[in-house]
């Protein structure tokens, strides 16, 4: 789907395919079905790399099924630690040159994955890093699972301060619009939180995709029975100003988006969350907060919704900055009174370009 014609797809891997799917792909090289079985529980639950440490696989099976269902995906190019070691961004080399980043955010009590879902992004909102690149192409299933999997091996070995621990959480907040590669994010989506060996075994509520609002995927998403969070990128409560924003806007305006956001959250009873990076003299007026308040609480103060605010990551050459702290401080003191919980993102990483999207842009 969306899928640029013309070019070399990625590799087939164990995680782009079910369980049932592994079994037959066994069958097809002539082994049992269960050897399948056992190389899932190898990479998902195990989070084994190297062949070498399978050894219930007897060796010429083991080389034919990982040369068959575990090809290698993408190289590490270079990893960036901040705030102590808890925040460790990677610029990975996929198969074909595209370089994409995913970010391993420690907390005391979670650890958070936030993974790219395409090789740049065609939706070119003029703050974002990735927006300026367009898009080069959609990864595949297994190349957005595999950022999971690879911070999970190193929760998992202890590489990362604070001792062995697991992914709580996913994001799709890297590089691209998850919900423009629909299928291949729901395929992650599933292996994900499908119960191991199938996948990873995380639990939906754990899981967050983040859109600029492509209203007619967001109904799509809140009919597939996976009660993901959603994370709606508005930036602006009134059209004029989201047109230039989020270009998007011109095609589904604030109302429709607002309108498909709620109707998610009340079929999948989970809380949405719209997101604002604060941009000073630009989209943090008070007035604007009044606005973006009386625009969600159109739809009720059942506690539907509520508001992330990202203080702007400034971008090379962009001509936006991040607001100033008093202003940025009214915005949440009038949502709040309007009803609206507010939270203040805490900005991870500054200094290794938080902002997904400026590693792999200075790399290009
Ligand atoms: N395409 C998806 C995922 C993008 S990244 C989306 O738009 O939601 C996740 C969030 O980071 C989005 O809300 C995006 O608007 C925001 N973002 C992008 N560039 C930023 C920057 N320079 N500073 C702060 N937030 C930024």
């Amino acid at each position: 789907m969306d899928e640029p014609r013309g070019r070399r797809k990625p590799p087939r891997h164990l995680a782009d395919l079910s369980l049932a799917e592994r079994v037959e792909h066994a069958q097809e090289l002539g082994l049992p079905g269960f050897r399948a079985k056992q190389l899932s529980t190898h990479y998902f639950a195990r989070l084994v790399d190297d062949p070498g440490e399978m050894t219930d696989l007897p060796a010429a099976q083991r080389d034919e099924l990982v040369a068959d269902l575990l090809p290698s995906l993408m190289t590490p190019l270079r990893t960036l630690e901040a705030d102590r070691g808890t925040t460790r961004k990677t610029l990975w080399k996929l198969f074909d040159g595209a370089l994409v980043e995913s970010v391993l955010m420690r907390y005391p009590d979670r650890a958070t994955m936030c993974v790219s879902s395409q090789a740049g992004c065609g939706m070119a909102c003029p703050f974002c890093a990735t927006g300026q690149g367009g898009l080069q192409r959609n990864m595949s299933t297994a190349e957005i699972v595999e950022q999971v999997v690879a911070g999970a091996r190193s929760l998992a070995r202890g590489e990362v301060p604070g001792g062995p621990g697991r992914v709580s959480n996913v994001v799709f907040m890297g590089m691209g619009e998850p919900l423009a590669n629909y299928r291949a994010v729901i395929g992650a989506v599933r292996r994900l939180t499908d119960p191991s060996p199938e996948g990873l075994g995380m639990s939906a509520r754990g899981v967050t995709v983040s859109t600029v609002g492509l209203v007619p995927r967001i109904r799509q998403l809140a009919g597939e029975g996976i009660p993901v969070t959603l994370a709606l990128s508005l930036h602006a409560p009134d059209d004029e100003l989201r047109n230039e924003l989020v270009p998007i806007n011109t095609r589904f305006s604030v109302t429709e988006t607002v309108a498909a956001a709620w109707d998610y959250a009340r079929t999948t009873r989970r809380r949405v969350s719209i997101e604002y990076a604060m941009m000073r003299g630009i989209n943090d007026q008070a007035w604007r907060a009044d606005l973006l308040a009386d625009v969600l609480q159109a739809y009720g103060d059942w506690g539907w919704v509520h508001v992330n605010l990202i203080p702007l990551n400034p971008t090379p050459g962009s001509k936006w900055t991040a607001s100033d702290p008093a202003d940025e401080r009214e915005f949440v003191r009038r949502l709040e009174a309007k009803g609206i919980p507010t939270t203040v993102r805490d900005t991870r990483g500054r200094e290794i370009d938080g902002a997904c999207g400026q590693l792999a842009a200075t790399e290009e």
